[in-house]
């Protein structure tokens, strides 16, 4: 009730959410009530979590923040969902995103902009809380949830968990079935959850994690427990500084923070080590020609014909198609269809695509090669802290360059988790990244609760 109580409270500010399923919600507390009684409930029972509006959800709306899944009731639960619901969970609803998760500040959602519930001391001007997963982000730093879940392609559960303030943990490639997500770039796309404390990552991760023979990418690997990972020594540790993480022009407070986190990790017991990732430098690049492509043809499905809004008055099949698209999409997602279209047709497609995945190669290996020295590397998670609405930059590529930190583990597949480590001199949090090991989730646990 705390919960739906502050929702209806602070929702319309904030649009942290969609959709909200209150009266679902406080039926399943009552179940959850009955359980806790009876002596045989799961970890999560009665825990108030909200739902990034990527998952389908059954018989509630899921829109991916787009005008043409605005009428969109899935049939089915996503696997990652139905676990967390197997483990007692309780939804208050469907988060915000930007469109298809394409973004970093939540400003293209057809569903209105987000607002980041954090301001800069004395200054009462608007900011976003990151993107793609900002409602989810703004909902769990404004205790609209206890938790929430996010997806992360290119930084996406990572960058709004540092403007924000909260944890966001992305599990390696793999480790979470994609099954009844929606898609945007299937090599990429990986669910996590975001929540106040890494502990709280930890448990709601071991919910979500797990193999589905319904996911032919996901891993047959068995989940750990997560939770005791929070309280593993860290003596010995060896953490990797990369040099290609401290571009020039780096702010100062950003500079203070990674070495707070370096001080804090090296207290506790850690090996500081100075490491190199040459490839980083390619990252952006890469990446915005990959998740473009798979973007493309991920996105084909949406016709107006099988499910999802459809243009009136069209004259033939290809005119219903086309009006159905260019009503139903928005801007950035239209220039993403372009992008990787054009990068994959024939005559571009090995001067780009190719190339690009060939880069990628080139990227996982600079981590393989990093994983021989070191257990997990220690990173500024965002090149700023959360900016003014009024303060983007009109050029999209210059809001790409949010996501030069958190892009390179995606195309890699490694695990990254965000912590939020200090207020900067305007009083907004700052975030630092762990990357670990291929399904090494719990070294990032045990670092990250060091950071806290
Ligand atoms: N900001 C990145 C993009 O727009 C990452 C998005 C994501 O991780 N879903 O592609």
């Amino acid at each position: 009730k705390a919960h739906t109580g502050a929702i209806s409270q602070l929702n319309g500010r904030l649009n942290a959410y969609i959709t909200v399923t209150a009266d679902k919600a406080e039926a399943a507390a009552a179940e959850a009530d009955k359980a806790l009684v009876a002596g045989d409930a799961p970890a999560l029972t009665g825990i108030p979590l909200g739902i990034k509006d990527l998952f389908c959800t059954e018989g509630v709306r899921t829109t991916a923040g787009s005008r043409i899944l605005s009428n969109f009731v899935p049939p089915y639960e996503s696997t990652v969902t139905a676990n967390l619901l197997k483990n007692g969970a309780i939804f208050l609803g469907k988060t915000n995103l930007d469109e298809f998760a394409m973004g970093s500040a939540n400003l293209t959602s057809a569903f209105g902009e987000v607002e980041n519930p954090w301001h800069r001391t004395g200054d009462s001007s608007v900011l976003v809380p990151g993107g793609s997963s900002g409602g989810s982000a703004a909902a769990v730093a404004a205790h609209l949830a206890m938790g929430a879940t996010g997806t992360d392609t290119g930084g996406s559960i990572r960058q709004p968990a540092a403007y924000c303030g909260i944890v966001g943990l992305k599990p390696t490639y793999g480790r979470c079935s994609r099954w009844g997500t929606i898609a945007f770039a299937s090599s990429l796309d990986q669910a996590g959850p975001m929540t106040r404390t890494v502990e709280d990552a930890a448990i709601m991760l071991q919910a979500m994690a797990g193999h589905d023979p319904k996911d032919s990418t996901s891993a047959d690997i068995a989940v750990p427990d997560y939770r005791a990972a929070t309280t593993r020594s860290l003596k010995g540790l060896r953490v990797g500084i990369p040099a290609e993480y401290r571009p020039d022009g780096m702010s100062e407070e950003l500079l203070a923070v990674w070495q707070k986190g370096i001080d804090m990790l090296r207290e506790a017991g850690c090996e500081i080590v100075d490491v190199s990732l040459p490839h980083t430098k390619y990252g952006l690049a890469t990446y915005y020609i990959i998740a473009p492509a798979e973007c493309s043809s991920n996105l084909a499905r949406y016709d107006g014909v099988r499910f999802g809004v459809r243009a009136e008055g069209a004259t033939s099949l290809d005119d219903l198609y086309e009006k159905s698209r260019h009503n139903g999409f928005g801007e950035e997602v239209r220039r993403r269809i372009l992008v990787g279209t054009y990068v994959l047709s024939a005559g571009y497609y090995d001067a780009y695509y190719l190339k690009a995945q060939k880069v990628r190669t080139l990227i996982q290996r600079d981590f393989t090669n990093a994983f021989e020295k070191v257990d997990v590397l220690l990173t500024p998670t965002a090149p700023t802290a959360a900016f003014g609405r009024d303060e983007k930059p009109e050029d999209p590529v210059q809001m790409y360059l949010n996501d030069i930190f958190t892009v390179p583990a995606s195309m890699a597949g490694q695990p990254a988790m965000s912590v939020p480590v200090t207020l900067d001199s305007k009083g907004l949090p700052l975030g630092l990244q762990l990357i670990g090991r291929h399904f090494d989730e719990e070294t990032l646990i045990a670092a990250g609760a060091a950071l806290e």
